[in-house]
């Protein structure tokens, strides 16, 4: 029994090598010949590229091990016009820690932006790229809210996140009963103009004192960012997302945890 199994097994062990030299070698180990087209897969096999690894959490030097591209293009317009598309399919292994991804490639002629090049990129497993900050005392609704700005980030939607950072401070003034503020006019003379908009509304923070003047002017960039991303559908930067993702944390910490930690502070003095 044992020299049986012991012969079935050293059986298996040759033909798994039999097969891994053919692949080695691109031969059809079937067929004992060898294939005589090469793909293209492995054309930028080797090539180092810089890429977010999962485990080191950071931009690192990253190997392509394997390739494989399928690429087509269709002339429209009774020829007058080309269009054309590839999908790189590749695994990428960090230098950093040696963890091995799957990297997808897309791009469409058409839908060329100067801003990627007109490269989509998914990379399995997910990178984690930002971890929701422990802001306590938030609403729940906030919470919830910039939860889902931050997952809608991490998919690299980043028109969504822009759409959500400008929902943040929507939630803000409706937690804190804001609801209208003095607008400044810049004519000379004219008074301010009370206004119910998310203009409004970040003048009227102000005036209850819970933001200072030079949050206004930042609060006023970041409203700009979330309405190109609404009217426009304005696809934002990842640095232009991750600054206003950056303000927005640090005015919760703002309005709700020192409000909260002043008020602890407080009854610390009462005792
Ligand atoms: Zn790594």
């Amino acid at each position: 029994m044992h020299g049986t199994s012991g012969s079935f097994y050293q059986f298996i062990h040759i033909q798994e090598k039999t097969v891994l030299h053919c692949l080695w070698q691109n031969i059809d180990y079937k067929k004992g010949v060898k294939i005589i087209k090469l793909e293209e897969k492995d054309k930028l096999a080797g090539k180092v590229i810089r890429s977010f690894c999962v485990k080191c959490n950071n931009y690192t030097n990253h190997k392509i091990v394997s390739n494989y591209r399928i690429d087509d293009s269709e002339k429209i317009e009774n020829g007058r016009y080309e269009i054309s598309w590839y999908d790189d399919y590749q695994m990428i292994l960090c230098l950093g820690c040696d963890t091995m991804s799957f990297k997808h490639d897309s791009s469409f002629s058409e839908d060329w932006d100067p801003e990627t090049g007109g490269v989509n990129t998914i990379i399995y497993p997910k990178r984690k790229q930002k971890i929701p900050l422990e802001l306590n005392h938030l609403t729940p609704e906030i919470d919830r809210l910039y939860r889902e700005v931050i997952d809608t980030y991490n998919i690299g939607a980043y028109t969504l996140s822009a759409i959500g950072i400008r929902g943040l401070i929507e939630g803000i003034c409706l937690a804190k009963n804001i609801k209208s503020g003095n607008v400044p006019v810049k004519e000379k003379g004219k008074n301010n103009v009370k206004k119910s908009n998310l203009e409004g509304k970040i003048y009227g923070l102000l005036q209850a004192g819970l933001i200072s003047a030079m949050h206004v002017e930042i609060l006023n960039e970041l409203r700009w960012l979330g309405n190109s991303a609404v009217h426009e559908i304005e696809k934002p930067r990842i640095e232009q997302v991750d600054v206003a993702l950056k303000i927005v944390e640090s005015l919760l910490e703002l309005i709700f945890g020192l409000e909260k930690k002043g008020q602890i502070l407080k009854r610390f003095r009462k005792r």
